[in-house]
């Protein structure tokens, strides 16, 4: 069964003892990175193993290969046989495992690591890129029959990303470590078991360390968000999917409902460079339904085998599941808008009332098509304005751009005010994308952002005295409707709280 490894990269060796303590539960081995010890500490290595409790693997990782080591290579390997060295009869209290890379040609390392029980992890690091013949590279590492082979590379597309799971299916009678680097890699650090593939190394998140490698996830995420001990070759894989990957509510809530229902599901990240690919990627990691987030809800309707009365007349899909016959696709956003807006307003419907919409994007088509069919009469804004000409005419909606024209036309329709762009959103929270219209405090302004809780736009709507309303509440309605088509049954409200 795969492991989640916690990746030790403090300065001294009780700071990474803290560390291990904070979080030994979710883990199952450590790695003590000694090229981030400061230098006196990599002479106290050798007490390292008996002092964590816990099987370690000695790696000095060289600057080359993505490591801090920028000594010469005498040394190091110095520092490997000091940690190698006076094995004690009790194996816990020496190295599980030792990491030498592929050009490391040190036999005396071996012979010591042998005698004495750690297991040789021999490694490829490819931090620019992924090989060519993953598989072939993965054979030819191995010297020994005993030892466990690693292979790590940095796919820059989700194409790269596709070909590392075929070279694991292709490898599956190899005993390795095979996992992807960089912003592409995420998921494969989290279906580590059904790549068949032995460590997955991770960093915590809240503490203040050099983290080991780029986008290493948090162990306790790993652990408990993601369950990553359960996932096996049955576990039902989901995604949450777009680029950049920033709306990544429906992940949250749909591997919290996974685990409160004791459903055996994940839900991953799968940060998508084209629809093509992801559809492709779909195929090869066995996924079995997506939440598509911007900017694909548009572009994935030529690839949808069925489509939903509301995807057909939106023009937007933000759920796909799939079936023997291809992708079907449903819009949740647009139930989980109109059902949050009314319940804020305490109405059946939008009669007599008069909204600007602030952008044309997947989400906003939801939004216009749900203001029309509740009667509502809408202005629709967008930076673009030819976008928010082609939303608005079939609806017989008013149209213009974030400018002081779109000020003035937002004075007539101003009983409602719904933000569905990006601005404002995390990390960017002091963005604002109709800075330029002054609140007069009757409007009821709906954010569709959720993440800040109330962005720069809802509080100045708060200052002036307007009802303020975030997408919380979209994101919980609709992220259930998005549980109820992956799982193909009903949301279990018994089961769930709504955190
Ligand atoms: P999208 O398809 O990427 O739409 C982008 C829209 O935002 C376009 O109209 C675009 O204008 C506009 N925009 C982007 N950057 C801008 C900028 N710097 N200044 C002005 N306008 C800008 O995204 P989406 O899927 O519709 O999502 C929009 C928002 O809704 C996101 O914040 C998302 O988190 C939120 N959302 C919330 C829920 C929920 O459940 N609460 C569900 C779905 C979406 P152009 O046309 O000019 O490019």
């Amino acid at each position: 069964m795969a492991k989640i490894c916690l990746c030790l990269t403090g300065k001294t060796l009780a700071q990474d003892l803290e560390i291990l303590e904070m979080y030994r539960k979710y883990v199952d081995l450590a790695e003590l990175r000694v090229d981030c010890l400061d230098s006196d500490e990599r002479f106290l290595i050798r007490r390292f193993p008996g002092m964590a409790g816990i099987p370690v693997i000695l790696t000095i990782r060289r600057g080359m290969d993505g490591g801090r080591f920028f000594g010469g290579e005498g040394t190091r390997i110095t520092h490997l046989a000091k940690g190698l060295a006076y094995a004690d009869a009790d194996r816990r209290n020496n190295f599980a495992y030792v990491d030498l890379e592929e050009d490391l040609d040190v036999p005396s390392l071996e012979e010591a690591a042998r005698a004495f029980g750690t297991r040789i992890i021999r490694s490829r690091h490819n931090i620019e890129g992924v090989d060519d013949d993953i598989p072939g590279k993965l054979r030819a590492l191995r010297r020994v029959g005993d030892e466990l082979v690693k292979m790590v590379v940095m796919p820059r597309s989700l194409d790269d990303v596709i070909k590392v799971y075929k070279a694991a299916k292709e490898t599956s009678d190899i005993d390795k470590i095979l996992l992807c680097t960089g912003e592409y890699g995420v998921n494969s650090r989290i279906l580590t078991e059904k790549l068949g593939s032995r460590i997955s190394y991770t960093s915590p998140k809240d503490f203040d360390q050099i983290p080991s490698a780029p986008w290493q996830m948090d162990p306790r995420e790993l652990a408990e968000l993601y369950r990553f001990h359960k996932i096996s070759a049955e576990t039902e894989v989901f995604a949450v999917s777009g680029y950049p990957l920033t709306d990544t509510g429906s992940l949250g809530f749909l591997n919290t409902v996974f685990r409160t229902d004791q459903k055996d599901a994940v839900c991953i990240p799968v940060l998508t460079d084209s629809v093509a690919s992801l559809t492709q990627f779909a195929d090869e990691a066995g996924i079995s339904g997506i939440v598509i987030t911007a900017p694909y809800k548009e572009d994935v309707l030529p690839f949808l085998s069925y489509k939903s009365g509301e995807v057909s007349s939106i023009r937007a899909c933000n759920m796909v599941v799939a079936d023997r016959h291809g992708w079907m696709g449903y819009n949740t956003d647009a139930a989980g808008f109109s059902g949050s807006l009314l319940s804020f307003i305490g109405r059946k419907d939008l009669r007599h009332r008069k909204l600007t919409i602030i952008g044309s994007g997947g989400t906003a088509r939801a939004v216009a098509a749900e203001v029309y069919r509740l009667k509502g009469k809408a202005l629709i804004l967008n930076r673009t304005q030819t976008r928010a000409r082609s939303l608005a005419e079939p609806y017989k909606f008013v149209w213009g751009a974030l400018d002081s024209r779109g000020a003035e036309l937002m004075e007539s329709y101003s009983d409602i005010i719904i933000q569905a762009t990006p601005v404002g959103m995390y990390p960017d929270t002091d963005a604002d994308p109709i800075g330029f219209y002054k609140f007069s405090g009757r409007e009821m302004v709906m954010d569709l952002i959720y993440k800040p809780e109330k962005t720069r736009c809802l509080k100045r709507a708060e200052e002036a005295g307007c009802r303020i309303l975030n997408g919380n509440d979209m994101l919980q309605s609709q992220a259930r409707s998005q549980y109820a088509l992956c799982m193909k049954k009903e949301f279990p409200p018994p089961l769930v709280s709504e955190g």
